[in-house]
C-alpha cells in the first residue's frame, strides 16, 4: 500500500489593503409579543431590543422572599423575570408576589413556569393568572395523547382568556416522548436513517412548531407566541436554533438550558447566544448558570447583559477596558482599582439609569502601565494609567482623549472614582441633557 506523503507549504501570501466593515449583528425580523404589566409593556420580537430576562430560585410559596429576588434580578436589568408555579401554594403566593413589587415600585412582568399541573392551577386561581404576564407551557410536560392536547388546549384558553402571551418551551430533557417514539419509527423506515441525534434535533423543532400551530388554531395571534428548544450542547443550540430560524418567524427565546456553574456556564453560553445573536437569532435570552455556594442568583443577569453589550447590540452599564496586567504590574493596586470602579458603576446604574441617560454607553479604562495606558485612555472617554513597576508613582487621568490631570499618593482609587462621578454629572446630567 502507498500513502501519500502530508504536503506544508513555507510560502506566505498577503493581499492588498482594502477598508474593513466591523460586524454589526441584524436582528432578523420576527413578530412582536407584548408582555405588559399594566402600563409597563415589554415588547419582544420584531424591532426590539434583544431582551434579558431571568428565573428566580426561591419557593415562589414564599412570597416575600420571592418579591425581593425579583426586585433583585430586576434592579440588576432582567426585563422579564420568570417564576415557578408548581403548586397550589405557589399560585396562591404569585398575586401576593405582584402586590408587593408594585408597592416597591417595581412593574417588572412575571412570567409563569409552568409542567404537568398548569392547566389546573390556571384554572383554580385566577388571581394568579392574572397577576402573571407571562405563560411558559412545555409541551413534553403537559400530559400524553388525548389528555396532554386537552391539557395543552386548556392552557392556552386561560392565555386567551386573561390575554396573556405564552412562550412554547420545549427542552431537551423533557421532549415529548410519544412524539420523538414515532419519529424514530418513521426514521427506521428511511431508506438512509438519520442520525439518533438529528432525529431528536427534528423532534424538539417539530414539537414547538406544532404546539405553536395549535395554539394558533384555538386562537392565540401568531404575535402573542415565542418559541425556545433549548439544549445543554453548545454546538446542537446553535444548530437547533439556526434550523428554527429558517421555519418560523416567531420571536425566539434563547438559552443554553443546564449551562453549568461558574466559569464553564459562563463560556458556553456566551460561546453559544453569541453565534447566533451575531447571525440575528433571538429575541430574548437568558443564561441558565448554577450559582456557586454564596454567589448572587442575579450573576445570571450580569454574564446576559454582557452578552449583549459585548457584541455592541445593546449598552446596559458603561464598560471598563482594563489590561490584564504583566510583569510591569506587581502590586495588586491595578487590579483592586479596575474592581472597585467596575462594582461602584454597577451599583451606580441603579440610580445613574433614571439621573443620566446614555450614561451606559461610557467607556472608563484602567491601564496597569505606560506601555498601552496613555493610548488606550485616550480611546476611552475617562481613562487612567496606572504606574507599573519602576515607574514614577503618578497616574495620568485623560478625558475625551485628552490628559487632563495626574493623580498621585495613596489614594488614587478615590481620587478617581470622583473625577468619574464628576464627568458622570457633567457630561450626562439633566443641565446637559438640556442644553443639547
Ligand atoms: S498595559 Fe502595561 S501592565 Fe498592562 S498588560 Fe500592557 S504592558 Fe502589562
Amino acid at each position: 500500500m502507498t500513502t501519500t506523503p502530508a504536503t506544508t507549504t513555507t510560502e506566505t501570501t498577503t493581499t492588498t489593503a482594502a477598508p474593513v466593515t466591523i460586524s454589526q449583528a441584524q436582528k432578523r425580523q420576527t413578530l412582536q409579543a407584548r408582555v405588559a404589566w399594566g402600563d409597563h409593556v415589554v415588547t419582544v420580537g420584531g424591532d426590539a431590543p434583544v431582551r434579558v430576562q431571568s428565573m428566580t430560585n426561591t419557593d415562589t410559596a414564599d412570597a416575600v422572599a420571592t418579591a425581593i429576588q425579583v426586585k433583585e434580578l430586576a434592579q440588576a436589568g432582567s426585563e422579564l423575570v420568570r417564576i415557578t408555579v408548581n403548586n397550589d401554594e405557589s399560585a396562591k403566593a404569585v398575586p401576593y408576589i405582584r402586590e408587593q413589587l408594585d408597592r416597591m415600585g417595581i412593574m417588572t412582568p412575571l412570567v409563569g413556569d409552568f409542567h404537568y399541573n398548569g392547566h389546573r392551577l390556571l384554572a383554580d386561581h385566577p388571581d394568579c393568572a392574572q397577576a402573571l404576564s407571562k405563560y411558559r407551557i412545555n409541551p413534553g410536560n403537559v400530559g400524553r395523547g388525548e389528555k396532554g392536547d386537552k391539557q395543552f388546549a386548556q392552557m392556552i384558553e386561560m392565555a386567551l382568556r386573561w390575554d396573556k402571551p405564552v412562550r412554547i418551551g420545549v427542552n431537551w430533557g423533557s421532549l415529548d416522548q410519544d412524539l420523538l417514539a414515532s419519529m424514530m419509527d418513521a426514521n427506521s423506515l428511511r431508506a438512509t436513517p438519520w442520525d439518533v441525534k438529528q432525529v431528536m434535533v427534528e423532534a424538539l423543532i417539530s414539537s414547538a412548531l406544532a404546539s405553536a400551530e395549535t395554539a394558533q388554531r384555538l386562537g392565540m395571534s401568531p404575535a402573542q407566541i415565542l418559541l425556545s428548544c433549548k439544549v445543554s450542547g453548545v454546538q446542537e443550540l446553535i444548530t437547533v436554533y439556526q434550523s428554527l430560524a429558517t421555519r418560523c418567524n416567531y420571536a425566539l427565546h434563547l438559552g443554553l438550558t443546564e449551562a453549568g456553574m461558574g466559569t464553564k456556564g459562563t463560556v458556553a453560553s456566551a460561546t453559544a447566544l453569541a453565534v447566533l445573536l451575531q447571525q440575528g437569532i433571538g429575541d430574548t435570552i437568558r443564561v441558565s448558570l448554577t450559582p456557586e455556594p454564596g454567589e448572587a442568583r442575579t450573576q445570571e443577569v450580569v454574564v446576559a447583559m454582557e452578552i449583549l453589550q459585548s457584541l455592541g447590540l445593546r449598552a446596559f452599564v458603561p464598560s471598563v477596558t482594563a489590561c490584564p496586567g504583566c510583569g510591569r504590574t506587581t502590586s495588586s493596586v491595578f487590579q483592586e482599582l479596575t474592581k472597585e470602579i467596575d462594582d461602584y458603576m454597577r451599583d451606580a446604574m441603579v440610580d445613574w439609569r433614571d439621573q443620566y441617560p446614555g450614561v451606559e454607553s461610557m467607556k472608563v479604562a484602567v491601564m496597569g502601565c505606560i506601555v498601552n495606558g496613555p493610548g488606550e485612555s485616550k480611546h476611552a472617554d475617562i481613562g487612567i494609567s496606572l504606574p507599573g513597576t519602576g515607574e514614577a508613582p503618578s497616574a495620568p487621568v485623560y478625558i475625551d482623549g485628552e490628559k487632563a490631570m495626574t493623580l498621585r499618593g495613596d489614594g488614587i482609587g478615590a481620587q478617581f472614582k470622583a473625577v468619574v462621578e464628576s464627568y458622570v454629572q457633567k457630561r450626562y446630567g439633566a443641565s446637559q441633557n438640556t442644553a443639547a
